[in-house]
């Protein structure tokens, strides 16, 4: 690991100060309105462990009135009325408004969760993407269609499925609410989202972009909060569905609190996918790839390959070459250029990777490089690219999700063996696999199951279907599929 020139520049608040605004009123049904208490999010910066902004923490009654305004405007307001074309209009006016802040964005995530730019910049590209597909999204889809049936004539008829409350975490929050208000809006839905405690800030200027863009009143609230707020707004009679990215844990709980009224609901959660390398490939061609598929965003990515598959009688070529491109990786300040690999996002995220480095070495792995506190990065939440060989599946580094920059190799004698592996999980959200062999790469990408494969690449792609097998989740987003889960289906026979 290197490291940036960190040292000299991480006590810079004031300059931070500048690109972080703080907020005082929180976005409810299209208007900046004063919260109904007192009580604000501190916005800690995880470079420096320094505070530096504060937005209101919505409470129950903030809730409330979101709840009444997104009702309202459901129940009686112009925008579930309108067509799917003439609401996409509206929406490309929230993508313009969304890139006119991208610079913005870029900055203020950096400074709030510690994101390297060129990593933040790459969220709030996608995100921009997100809003310009789901413009063209009504000349891709049929939300209504004739049919005829034994004595009579039939259509089906898709409708908006009703208030739509959004639940996001903090690795990605513009992308994410835009994976969700996008298509729910564009379906007709009227939408709350609370972001998480963790780097709400980006989740205001989102607010801003929906101000300019000028929606009917009451269609889109953004009220950050914590879990127990959070907890109060899933239940609440006046919201239809649920559409929650963010922890196993916490989606397992938001389901069962769903199930007491058949609300919707769908769940991006957790992962922990795996690489498979096969025989034939030539690794120098792959690793770096790999590692950063890894790693990247300081591994806080649901979909990142974490779990690295390699022919047993090529673990110590492989895992020396991971090494050396780990031990490469610039860690530091988020915003110097050279940066690779910023902090964790907070104070907590780097307790659970240590946590879990420290499991790591009690169960038997062997500790390649990393594990620790990267030397003079001391004020900020920085733990060092890490790197575990001879990991058996059955470990908790291997069966649980990190979220952070800690990679496990393990080896297998045969295809058949890497392929259960790669199933032996809770989880099923992404995959890779490697291979010179092209038919044997594909019948891979078709037994591993998970709700994305890759062949000899990785992306994350969320402009066509993107969710979880198993415990990563519930339901797609993105796409044409991303639209029909805000949309419930109606038969209407006419004799
Ligand atoms: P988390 O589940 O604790 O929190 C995520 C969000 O849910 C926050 O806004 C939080 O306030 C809220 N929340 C938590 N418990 C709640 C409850 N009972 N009721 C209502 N709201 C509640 O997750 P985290 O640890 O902050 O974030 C990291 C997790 O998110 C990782 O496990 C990661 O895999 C997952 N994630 C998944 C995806 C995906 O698309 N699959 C994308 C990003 C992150």
């Amino acid at each position: 690991m290197r490291q940036s020139s960190i040292e000299k520049e991480l006590a810079m608040p004031a300059v931070v100060e500048k690109i972080i605004p703080s907020y005082d009123r929180l976005f409810i049904g299209g208007e900046w309105l004063e919260p109904s208490t007192d009580a604000v999010i501190p916005v800690v910066s995880p470079t420096t462990g320094q505070q530096i902004a504060t937005v209101p923490h919505a409470s129950r009654e903030d809730v409330d009135r979101a709840v009444a305004a997104a009702r309202s405007a459901f129940d009686d307001g112009p925008w579930p009325r309108m067509t799917p074309a003439e609401r996409a209009v509206v929406l490309a006016r929230v993508g313009t408004e969304v890139e006119a802040r991208l610079e913005q964005m870029i900055e203020v995530f950096t400074a709030e969760i510690g994101a390297p730019t060129a990593a933040s910049r790459a969220f709030h590209e996608m995100a921009v993407g997100i809003w310009a597909d789901i413009a063209t999204l009504p000349e891709r889809m049929q939300f209504e269609q004739d049919l005829a049936l034994p004595g009579a004539r039939g259509s089906i008829v898709r409708e908006p499925v009703g208030v739509v409350a959004t639940v996001i975490p903090w690795n990605g929050p513009v992308a994410a609410a835009s994976m969700k208000i996008g298509p729910a809006l564009l379906a007709g839905c009227t939408v709350i989202l609370k972001p998480a405690e963790e780097g709400p800030v980006t989740t205001m200027l989102l607010a801003e972009a929906f101000a300019a863009a000028g929606l009917p009143a009451g269609v889109v609230s953004i009220i950050p909060a914590g879990r127990e707020t959070g907890e109060y707004l899933v239940s609440h009679p006046g919201v239809d569905k649920i559409a929650f990215t963010g922890s196993t844990a916490a989606g397992r709980r938001i389901m069962s609190l769903c199930g007491e009224r058949i609300a919707r609901i769908t769940l991006e959660l957790g992962g922990k996918s795996a690489a498979i390398i096969a025989d034939d490939i030539d690794a120098d061609s792959i690793l770096t790839g790999i590692t950063f598929a890894g790693v990247g965003h300081s591994g806080q990515v649901c979909a990142a390959l974490t779990r690295i598959l390699v022919p047993r009688q090529r673990q110590d070529e492989i895992v020396g070459k991971l090494a050396a491109i780990m031990e490469n990786i610039v860690v530091g300040d988020p915003v110097d250029p050279e940066t690779v690999l910023g902090p964790l996002a907070s104070e907590r995220q780097r307790d659970r990777v240590e946590e879990y480095i420290a499991i790591g070495l009690s169960e038997g792995a062997r500790l390649v490089t990393g594990g620790h506190r990267p030397h003079g990065l001391e004020h900020g939440w920085f733990v060092e690219p890490t790197l575990f060989a001879d990991v058996d599946n059955s470990m908790r580094i291997a069966q649980e999700e990190i979220f952070g920059p800690v990679l496990v190799v393990i080896p297998f004698d045969t295809i058949d063996e890497a392929v259960a592996i790669a199933n032996d999980s809770p989880y099923g959200l992404s995959g890779a696999v490697y291979a010179d062999d092209t038919d044997l790469a594909e019948s891979i990408a078709r037994r591993v199951r998970t709700g994305q494969m890759s062949i000899n690449g990785w992306q994350m792609c969320v402009a066509e279907p993107f969710g979880g097998y198993k415990q990563s989740g519930l339901g797609r987003e993105g796409g044409t599929e991303g639209v029909m889960s805000y949309l419930e289906t109606k038969l209407i026979q006419r004799f």
